[in-house]
């Protein structure tokens, strides 16, 4: 049998009801496939429902403010998306009068839609026969081919795509798709996938070259770069704190945090406390200080690694800008700052 028809067989056969897949509305299937960038579908589907609830239609997403949209992506990462998501929707629901464009390369035009999200927008919705490539996508022909082409090449989308589009029926484009991310995700995992049980088992080249584990070929190694965060955690006497909004370039554009000290290594309570009184007290309030864990939090992000401090920085006076905690709570913030106020601040 053909590899698109085992594959669509099998996809039948054992795919998970997901609540973005029976539908050709290009507005939830572009929602969840921009949520699932870089996140696994048990993670962003109640991000998903929370979306399509608090906003059922492009236009409700719309006119919504950003940090609303904001408070609800809290959680799930890659910030930029949810600030593309919301521009994209302005756009589409006053330039385009909520339309979303019907072909694959006019769906590129729209801010955070790479290729990726433009094929499978065009396919799921339209039917447009573009391939989408992905991880899965990679791993599942690399390994079934025996390509050994390193996938971080620039050229090895554009040769993928190729012979994912030779493998796909132009009449049914949209299955084949589903299909073959859905089959890297359940089945040809990344690692030690069950090629006992595999469809393909008896034609996979990597298989019979005992390949498996050696592709896709990858060769460049991700370079880490950690960083130290010291946050501040000010209670005034009236028990309120401050917090600023990060507008810089980097991480966490847009969201909110406590004060923070940057340093090169992790610091000890001595340099904190003087930083405090040089830079925040100016010699006139006496701030105590104690930290609250002497462990620091390991954050990751794909490039870097965060190691997070908490400190609590008691000031005798009535902070300016101060805000009590429930205030505080509305705002939206990076997850491990999030966890921190459910975990830590009941009050200040
Ligand atoms: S046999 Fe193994 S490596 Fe080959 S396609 Fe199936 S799961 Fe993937």
């Amino acid at each position: 049998m053909k590899f698109s028809n085992l594959l669509i067989k099998w996809y039948l056969q054992n795919k998970r009801e997901l609540p973005w897949r029976n539908t050709t509305n290009p507005y939830p299937i572009w929602l969840s496939e921009i949520m699932l960038q870089q996140t696994r579908v048990a993670q962003g589907t109640p991000y998903f429902l929370s979306f399509t609830t608090a906003f059922p239609t492009v236009f409700d997403l719309a006119e919504a403010s950003e940090e609303q949209v904001l408070k609800l992506w809290q959680g799930l990462g890659y910030y930029s998306r949810a600030r593309n998501l919301h521009k994209t929707a302005q756009y589409v629901a006053s330039d385009l009068g909520g339309i979303f464009p019907d072909k694959y390369i006019d769906l590129l035009k729209l801010k955070g839609i790479g290729e990726y999200t433009a094929a499978a927008i065009a396919s799921f919705s339209y039917n447009e026969a573009v391939p989408v490539v992905d991880g899965n996508v990679f791993r599942v022909l690399s390994r079934y081919f025996d390509i050994e082409t390193d996938i971080t090449l620039a050229s090895a989308k554009k040769e993928f795509a190729a012979l994912a589009f030779e493998l796909m029926p132009k009449d049914n484009p949209a299955i084949f798709n589903q299909a073959i991310m859905e089959f890297g995700a359940l089945q040809c995992v990344p690692k030690s996938p069950n090629c006992g049980i595999c469809v393909f088992n008896e034609s996979c080249a990597a298989l019979q070259k005992n390949k498996v584990d050696q592709l896709p070929l990858k060769s460049k190694k991700l370079k880490v770069r950690n960083r130290y965060f010291n946050y501040l955690v000010f209670a005034d006497e009236v028990e309120n704190t401050i917090i600023q909004k990060r507008t810089g370039k980097g991480i966490w554009h847009n969201l909110y945090e406590f004060p923070l000290i940057e340093t090169e290594k992790e610091e000890d309570w001595d340099y904190v406390n003087k930083h405090v009184q040089d830079e925040y007290c100016k010699g006139n309030t006496n701030a105590s200080i104690y930290e609250y864990s002497a462990k620091s939090i390991l954050h990751k992000l794909s490039h870097q690694h965060l190691h997070i401090k908490f400190w609590n920085v008691q000031v005798p006076e009535t902070l300016k800008n101060g805000i009590d905690i429930e205030t505080l709570r509305s705002f939206p913030f990076p997850i491990v700052i999030h966890n921190f106020i459910e975990k830590e601040l009941q009050s200040f």
